[in-house]
């Protein structure tokens, strides 16, 4: 039953949190993938052995809750990282670990600097938790602008190193340079550290210099493990306990915690193979999209952003023409200070191979267009 004079004065209708009116479901590929799927920057050569080895041993254990905090899972990563015990948070993914960690560093209203381009994820969750991102945009060099993003006296700022879509790292004294400067909390999201060389524990590092700084990483990129969701962050213990409370129980499955935490024990010296050969093959793809007319931008991760401006259509062109070949490309129309432009995972190189013959189809048409 209605009470139209109430309605309007005492009790107003139920409404959505305003910032939610201009989100969208975030799209993509899991539904309908492409044969030669290069949009995701996931591992390419698949998951650790370890994986089917414990998921056929898990049938007895997954009636039950899994551990609230994944602490054995946290035991493997701090070792991993070379960090104490309570210097880890684990989540599902690590957008559950940045999503936890912007609602404990800020209160709704407030803002959050962030590079532009960057990982588009981070304004999104930024908004989903009530904040206002505060885009940036990098230096002529294309570097993170330490100097903009302080002056923004946002509470958070956000940076991704390697970045995503870029591709490129930034240097360590650069970010001592923020986490030093920065007004308030640091995020810094190292999803791609792992094929880097030596920057993951550069990066980690950080979390000892400051009590503000966070760095997010992931076991969905190199680990190989993005479909079981195992995100995790370094800091200090102070503000991990913040980021576990905001974050809340259960994060980590059963399944993904036991996969985990047997990967890390046994196959960091087949992730490290993965990645030696992804980086191998991202040098050999650079040189050959470089040939093509095509030259992607300097990369520390396992994808290269390919600028598109020039070519007939852009990002948009691109991607269609690819995806009717059975080649599915990340799209990026009109990033700020490069244009149009494609982000292409590395893969093994027999993909990579049916790739470039599906690319030199699609530039055919396009010069014949053009
Ligand atoms: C892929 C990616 C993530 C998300 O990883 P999940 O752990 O799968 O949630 C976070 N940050 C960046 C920069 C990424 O590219």
């Amino acid at each position: 039953m209605s009470h139209p004079g109430v309605d309007g004065l005492l009790s107003p209708r139920p409404r959505f949190r305003d910032a939610y009116q201009t989100l969208g479901r975030y799209r993509d590929a899991g539904d309908q993938r492409a044969g030669i799927d290069l949009s995701d920057n996931t591992n390419l050569w698949g998951a650790p052995p370890a994986a089917a080895r414990v998921i056929g041993d898990a049938m007895g254990a997954i009636a039950r809750y899994p551990a609230a905090y994944a602490t054995t899972l946290v035991a493997g990563l701090a070792d991993y990282c070379g960090v104490g015990l309570d210097m880890v948070v684990t989540g599902c993914g690590s957008d559950d670990v940045l999503d936890a960690a912007m609602r404990a560093f800020a209160d709704p209203g407030a803002t959050l600097a962030l590079p532009d381009p960057t990982f588009p994820m981070a304004a999104t969750l930024a908004q989903m938790n009530g904040l206002t991102p505060v885009a940036v945009p990098l230096t002529r060099a294309r570097h993170i602008d330490v100097d903009a993003l302080v002056e923004t006296d946002a509470p958070i700022i956000y940076v991704a190193s390697p970045s995503n879509p870029l591709g490129v790292a930034a240097p360590a004294s650069t970010l001592e340079d923020l986490v030093d400067r920065a007004p308030g909390f640091v995020i810094i999201d190292a999803a791609y550290a792992e094929f880097a060389g030596s920057y993951a524990a550069t990066v980690c590092a950080l979390a000892r210099r400051s009590e503000r700084v966070l760095i997010v990483r992931t076991m969905s990129k190199a680990w190989g493990l993005a479909g079981l969701r195992i995100g995790y962050a370094c800091g200090a213990p102070r503000l991990i306990a913040e980021v576990e409370k905001s974050r809340g129980p259960y994060k980590v499955s059963i399944l993904g915690e036991r996969v985990a935490t047997e990967a890390l024990r046994l196959d960091g010296q087949w992730v490290a193979a993965r990645v030696a050969e992804a980086v191998a093959n991202r040098d050999r793809l650079a040189a050959a999209l470089t040939v093509l007319g095509l030259p992607p931008l300097p990369s520390d991760a396992n994808f290269l952003l390919v600028p598109v401006a020039h070519v007939p259509g852009g990002a948009s062109a691109v991607t269609t023409a690819l995806r009717a070949l059975d080649v599915s490309v990340r799209s990026y129309p009109a990033l700020r200070g490069i244009g149009d432009a494609v982000r292409i995972t590395v893969a093994p190189w027999l993909v990579m191979a049916r790739f470039l013959v599906a690319l030199e189809a699609a530039l055919a048409v396009w010069r014949a267009s053009a």
